[in-house]
């Protein structure tokens, strides 16, 4: 193996050979896929709440009633769908541009970045003696008792990262085959783990930072600023019962300036390969749809493992509330921080919204039912009021049908909201 020997005290960095990473599935390169998997999870994860959500299954942690989808909301489903799909198309477009300038991705250098990881690993540990000095240990000899005392790694470290007895025969640049030292077990494995686990959880955390930072500030200008409010985030803002698939109605200008660049840039900054990009779209994508789902589940992983969920968001959604709670999508130290987060009891607000969406609806078939009765009569009859005892019980046999909507208990334990 010829090796790179540059530096002898050090144990040489292994040499290596790129290759180009195969594709996760053949023979769709993996930064189409990263495009593909978020759409797929989006509809996916919809339709599970979607079918929730029109059997009524799990009514008891419902944010809003079905009479409140049917009442509230200023857009139609088939809308949403049309414009979510015309996000969909934009962001992937964008993305496929985007890739067009990324670099290929290569694998063979693995084990020499790990071993470039364990040499700094190393230059951490000359630091020690001269640390300890400062607090009067002296550490060589405490090294070496260590070392005779059968702590040889402890005792290595201690003394400046020395392990006279770790070594390795290797042939050099020159062919000649030579004695040079090694790396410990303890410090390939510290290394092996920040470059696997440390370094990609730090461009995960990094990349959640980036999205949620520019989400936040863009947001909270779309509602400062009237002209930006009414011109793209009002379309939003239609849905005041927000429904899984709703997560990307918006008007595209504002999908392509919030979603797709907000995660394009947290990619870019945070350095994240292909592969990594997969898991951070598709679950950012799965986050922002569940917290527009319109349940507060307790058995939901998502709605806790981070501070925002689906109750918080949809304050958002609310009249009262759509000045606060900006944060999104994943945690609210931006809200807490500039203190534009909700405060305050909002069960009675929810119980006033479901009344008046029941009523309404109510009202609809008690209209509904006088005009069967009455095709010829003037559209201003007074409504609630019919004139004899027989209309009323007519009506009230009409509107039996609708009981369902609200005989369900669609109560919102206050402790999610
Ligand atoms: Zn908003
Ligand atoms: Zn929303």
């Amino acid at each position: 193996m010829a090796v790179n020997s540059s530096v002898y005290d050090l144990p040489p960095l292994p040499a290596y050979t790129l290759t180009p990473r195969p594709p996760l599935l053949a023979p769709i390169p993996d930064n189409v896929v990263a495009l593909i998997l978020p759409i797929v999870a989006y509809w996916a994860l919809s339709m599970v709440y979607h079918y929730i959500d029109v059997n009524d299954y799990f009514p008891q942690y419902r944010l809003h009633t079905p009479a409140e989808v049917l009442k509230r909301n200023h857009v139609t489903r088939w809308e949403v769908v049309r414009d979510v799909i015309l996000q969909q198309v934009i962001q992937t477009i964008a993305g496929l541009a985007m890739s067009y300038f990324d670099p290929d991705e290569y694998i063979g250098k693995e084990e020499y970045d790990i071993a470039v990881w364990a040499r700094r690993i190393r230059f951490v540990q000359r630091a020690l003696p001269r640390l300890l000095a400062l607090v009067g240990v002296d550490a060589m000899s405490l090294g070496k008792n260590l070392s005779h005392s059968g702590y040889a790694m402890l005792g290595g470290a201690l003394a400046g990262g020395r392990y006279p007895g770790l070594t390795q025969s290797v042939v050099l640049e020159n062919g000649v085959e030579s004695i040079v030292p090694a790396f410990a077990g303890w410090e390939l494995s510290v290394a092996s783990f920040i470059y696997w686990y440390f370094i990609p959880t730090l461009q995960f955390v990094w990349g959640v930072g980036v999205v949620d930072t520019w989400q936040y500030f863009l947001h909270r200008a779309m509602h400062l600023n009237r002209w930006l409010y009414v011109t793209f985030h009002s379309r939003h803002h239609r849905l005041y019962v927000p429904y899984a698939f709703g997560a990307l109605y918006n008007h595209p200008v504002e999908g392509f300036l919030l979603d797709t660049a907000g995660t394009g840039i947290a990619f870019l900054t945070a350095g994240m390969t292909n592969r990594q990009s997969m898991w951070f779209f598709t679950f950012s994508t799965i986050k922002t749809v569940d917290d527009h789902c319109g349940y507060a589940f307790p058995w939901d992983p998502l709605q806790h493992i981070t501070s925002n969920n689906a109750a918080y968001h949809d304050i958002h959604h609310q009249s009262w509330g759509i000045k606060t709670n900006f944060s999104q999508p994943f945690f609210i130290f931006w809200d807490r921080l500039l203190n534009t987060q909700w405060k305050g009891d909002v069960k009675l607000r929810y119980e006033r919204s479901r009344e008046t969406a029941q009523r309404k609806l109510d009202d609809d078939a008690v209209q509904a039912a006088i005009k069967a009765e009455a095709p010829e009569a003037p559209a201003t009859v007074c409504v609630g009021e019919p004139t004899d005892s027989n209309a009323r019980s007519r009506l009230r046999k009409k509107t039996a049908t609708l009981d369902g909507l609200k005989g369900a208990k669609h109560g919102v334990a206050s402790s999610v909201l």
